[in-house]
């Protein structure tokens, strides 16, 4: 087991070193076409950025997320900034985020939420930022909740917004046979606990995921976050997958 501990200075040092010399057999280039021509902060081009597979559902009077949803859960406004498909660009950006710990691509997705939000949602109050949680083990071998960089990204690019951090996912230990037909449906969701509900109330949400496909992980964090009584639950996403 790796120590998860505040790291020593030595080892600091040696981690900094360390990223220095991969930075030499690595260049700074971007995930799509390698060219050079990007800042530090980016993971890719701005002429890459351009070509993405923007959905422009927000310009849709219904659009395909809201539809995921009809007669299970009663959103305020859902939305996916970019088509997922298999190989393509935007499967880059997760899995650099996702497997590669490259926080840079989260705060990409969070830049193009946000661009979004603040097209759609100008006057609005503070908005509740609700990051999907992820398992105590996948933290521990990932190190940080990818949906948290995302809310992260959002709130730097001037969204008006909390980040909410007291949705918990915890094991489903439902046994099988105590199952009724609705939980036995929902047994590959996962569940969900909320802490800290009071502050809430009365406040409009937005619950933010990487990745939307069947919906019922967002599903399943709607219904627990609509305990907290909130004015308003919305639900963005950074890509669409459909199957
Ligand atoms: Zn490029």
């Amino acid at each position: 087991m790796l120590n998860h501990g505040p790291l020593s200075k030595p080892f600091l040092s040696l981690q900094s070193y360390l990223q220095g010399f991969i930075h030499l057999i690595y260049p700074h280039i971007c995930l799509q076409c390698a060219s050079s021509e990007l800042l530090n902060s980016q993971v890719i081009c701005d002429e890459c950025e351009s070509q993405l597979p923007y959905t422009h559902f927000s310009k849709m009077v219904i659009n395909p997320i809201e539809k995921i949803f009809w007669g299970r859960a009663k959103i305020e406004q859902a939305n996916a900034i970019l088509y997922f498909t298999k190989d393509s660009i935007v499967q880059k950006i997760i899995f650099e985020l996702k497997y590669k710990q490259n926080k840079k691509a989260g705060y990409l997705l969070g830049r193009l939420i946000a661009q979004e939000i603040l097209s759609t949602h100008s006057e609005n109050p503070v908005l509740f930022l609700i990051p999907i949680p992820i398992s105590k083990k996948k933290l521990r071998k990932r190190g940080f909740n990818q949906c948290l960089i995302i809310c992260k990204g959002i709130i730097d690019y001037g969204v008006n917004a909390v980040i909410f951090n007291g949705l918990h996912k915890i094991k489903n230990t439902v046994t099988q046979t105590h199952k009724d037909r609705l939980e036995r449906s929902l047994q590959n969701s996962p569940v969900f606990i909320l802490k800290n509900r009071i502050q809430l109330q009365d406040k409009p949400i937005m619950i933010v995921d990487d990745v939307i496909t069947t919906g019922s992980t967002l599903e399943a964090a709607f219904h627990c976050l609509k305990a907290a009584n909130p004015s308003s639950i919305s639900i963005s996403t950074a890509a669409y997958t459909f199957t």
